[in-house]
Parts: C-alpha cells; sequence; structure tokens
C-alpha cells in the first residue's frame, strides 16, 4: 500500500482543477498583455479569476496580486513593506516558514532595520502578551507583524483576529502567512481586519508555482520584480494563465465542499491521535493537537529506538510519506527550526503526518500497522 501523508509539504492535484487547465493549455496561449484578440482572450480570463479568487475571501479584485506562488508573496510584502512603506521594525516569530523568517533576517541585516521575535507559550503558540509589549515598546516605529496563521510543521495557530485588531490599536501593519489555511478554513478579510494574506495553490489541491497576495487597498505597493507593468504595476512578467486558472478552480472546489472536508480530515487526525496513544508507548505531540491546531497536521514525537536516525527511510520504505526530523543528538544536524523553537525534545525523532480530503481512514490503520511493526508493538 502506498500512503501519502505529506500534504502540508504539498498536495496532489484535484482531477476537476487539472481539467480546467487542459483547454486553456490548449486554447488560450495569447499573451495577456497582447491587444489582439488572442491577447484580450487571456486576459478576459485572469480577471474574472481575480474576481473570482476576491469573492472568496470578500476582497476587491484590485486586491489580488497573482504571484509565483507563497515564497514570493511572503517575500513581496516583507521587502515592499521596507522598501515603499517605510516599515523600519519587523516583528515575527522564530517559528515562521523560512519564507518569512529568512527574509525578515535578510532585510534586517541589510538595510539595519530592527527585528524583534515573539516569544512562545509552553505549548508553542505566539505569546500575545509579549506581541503587545514589543508594539507598546515600539510605538515609535513603523512596524510591520508577520504572523503565520497556522503552523506548517506543528499545525498551532493564532488568534489572527486578536492579532490584527491589536495591530490596528498600535497603528502596525499585519500580514499573516494564510499558506497552511487558504482553503482550509473560510475568510473574510474586510472581518478580520488583515493587511496582508498570502496563498499557494499547491497546497489546496492547485498546481505549484502560482499563488496570489493580498494586499489591502489603502495600501499602495511598487514592484519587488521589476520589467512589465502586469498585475497592475505590482508583479512583473507574463502571467501565468494556465496557473491562475488551476488556482482558481481549485479555490471554488475546495470551498463548495469545505466543511465536509474539515470534518473527515479532523477526524482522521483525532482517529490517529487515539489510535497512536492507545497503541505507542511513550509517544507525544508536538504543539497541541486537540487545542486550536490546523486539523490537517499532527506532529508526533516517537520515543526513542535504535532505528532514531533511519525513521523517516523506513516509513518510506513501509510505502508511507511523511517529513519531519530524525533526532539530532549527533550534534551534527540542527533539526527543525520550529520544533527547537518552541523548545521539543531535540533528542527524539518526530514526524509530521498531514492529511487531505484524498486521505483514508484504511490509510490510517495501515499507517498505524507500520508505526507497530516498526516499534514492535505486538499486533
Ligand atoms: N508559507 C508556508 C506556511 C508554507 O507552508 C509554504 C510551503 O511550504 C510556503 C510559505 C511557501 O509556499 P510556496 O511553496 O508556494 O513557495
Amino acid at each position: 500500500m502506498k500512503v501519502y501523508l505529506d500534504n502540508a509539504a504539498t498536495t496532489p492535484m484535484d482531477p476537476e482543477v487539472i481539467e480546467a487547465m487542459i483547454p486553456i493549455m490548449k486554447e488560450n496561449f495569447g499573451n495577456p498583455s497582447s491587444i489582439h484578440s488572442f491577447g484580450r482572450s487571456s486576459r478576459a480570463i485572469i480577471e474574472k479569476a481575480r474576481k473570482q479568487v476576491a469573492g472568496f475571501i470578500n476582497a476587491a479584485p484590485g486586491e489580488i496580486f497573482f504571484t509565483g506562488g507563497g515564497t514570493e508573496a511572503d517575500n513581496m510584502v516583507l521587502r515592499c513593506s521596507v522598501e515603499d512603506l517605510g516599515v523600519d521594525h519587523i516583528i515575527t516569530s522564530a517559528t515562521e516558514h523560512h519564507a518569512v523568517i529568512d527574509t525578515a533576517e535578510v532585510i534586517a541585516g541589510k538595510k539595519g532595520i530592527e527585528l524583534s521575535l515573539v516569544k512562545h507559550d509552553a505549548k508553542g503558540y505566539v505569546d500575545i502578551e509579549n506581541l503587545k509589549q514589543l508594539l507598546e515598546a515600539n510605538r515609535d516605529r513603523k512596524t510591520l507583524v508577520s504572523l503565520m496563521h497556522a503552523n506548517n510543521e506543528i499545525g498551532n495557530r493564532l488568534p489572527i483576529k486578536q492579532v490584527a485588531d491589536l495591530c490596528k490599536q498600535y497603528g502596525a501593519y499585519f500580514h499573516s502567512d494564510t499558506v497552511q489555511t487558504m482553503c482550509h478554513y473560510r475568510f473574510d478579510v474586510r472581518e478580520l481586519g488583515v493587511d496582508f494574506i498570502t496563498c499557494s495553490a499547491h497546497k489546496f489541491h492547485g498546481p505549484k508555482g502560482v499563488g496570489f497576495l493580498f494586499v489591502n487597498q489603502n495600501i499602495q505597493l511598487k514592484p519587488m520584480i521589476t520589467g512589465g507593468a502586469q498585475e497592475r504595476n505590482v508583479r512583473a512578467g507574463t502571467e501565468n494563465i494556465i496557473g491562475i486558472v488551476g488556482l482558481t478552480k481549485a479555490m471554488e472546489v475546495a470551498y463548495r465542499d469545505l466543511e465536509a472536508h474539515q470534518e473527515h480530515v479532523q477526524g482522521l487526525k483525532t482517529y490517529m491521535i487515539e489510535q497512536l496513544e492507545a497503541t505507542i508507548p511513550g509517544v507525544t505531540f508536538n504543539g497541541d493537537p486537540k487545542g486550536d491546531s490546523l486539523y490537517t497536521v499532527l506532529n508526533v514525537q516517537f520515543p526513542n529506538s535504535e532505528m532514531d536516525e533511519m525513521l523517516l527511510y523506513n516509513f518510506d520504505i513501509e510505502g508511507v510519506a511523511v517529513s519531519g526530523g530524525s533526532a539530532c543528538s549527533s550534534g551534527s544536524n540542527v533539526g527543525s527550526h520550529v520544533l527547537r523553537n518552541i523548545g521539543a525534545d531535540m533528542t527524539k525523532p518526530s514526524i509530521r503526518f498531514s492529511f487531505s480530503k484524498f486521505n483514508t481512514k484504511a490509510e490510517i490503520d495501515y499507517t498505524i500497522k507500520v508505526i507497530k511493526e516498526l516499534f514492535a508493538v505486538p499486533a
């Protein structure tokens, strides 16, 4: 049996999405910037897609900028905030995706922009009191707060509305990396009051290399990538029309059946937690999987055994695709920056299991059987 449980890394494409992309590949090759009918028909497809995408999150079409994925969108927020909005202080967290934390570090290093890292509590949640203190202490600076909606490794969620309100109170810009939560929850950007959110289509059964950045209409960015007037002068480069249509279809499919999929996937995660607790002595979880946790992610800390370094490989041999770090007691492997920064026990092997609507209970049963065999638990 082959089981794919690495859906936080990427998801298989939905057949409906593939079907929607095929005619675009065959028929709509015109450059959207061309003024002839071929170009105009491509332009019309992109603008229709933008309107649809905006509608799903209650944004205005002019607030949606298509990008080459989540990393690019995150980079745009951080780099353009400093370049165009006069931001001189960034508050983020050490457990952000590398697209944010590495970018923040590069910017801070190069331009002398100050970087503050918000603390986490014992369960790995962002410490909101500490965020408040950081905002209070930097009232006189132009601050960008960049905190992800849900952590891609451990699943902990941010109280996004509360943070948006706090940022408003202190006059700070607020970016939330919603790459892991877009199309897994319903969003209303007006109600949330966020300035920027970012999206990547391949995290919800769409194609890779396409995403978007939402920018509140009161904010005007200049291009990070120059060389053309595409995306209303904010993101140069011929638009990825095939990807944009795929992204839009993936959103449509996701939002159509969202609650049913949430229930199904949460059911798989809960079942897996119960099975692990019942069968594997010494198993624990990183983050707070029974708390305010993204339902697609389960980060499991296994007890030490002689195969610590080989655990990931052993799952692969048995046909179960997962991700995560091995134990790093050897010192050569620094392991996951997320686990390290929430104070997880780095001497034990941790594995991330991440689920999608395509997973089944039978696949979880198979995975549990594999785990029992690996840890020599009697059947
Ligand atoms: N942000 C988060 C939270 C992610 O999980 C990812 C993907 O791993 C990204 C950003 C990067 O997105 P992309 O793969 O589209 O560049």
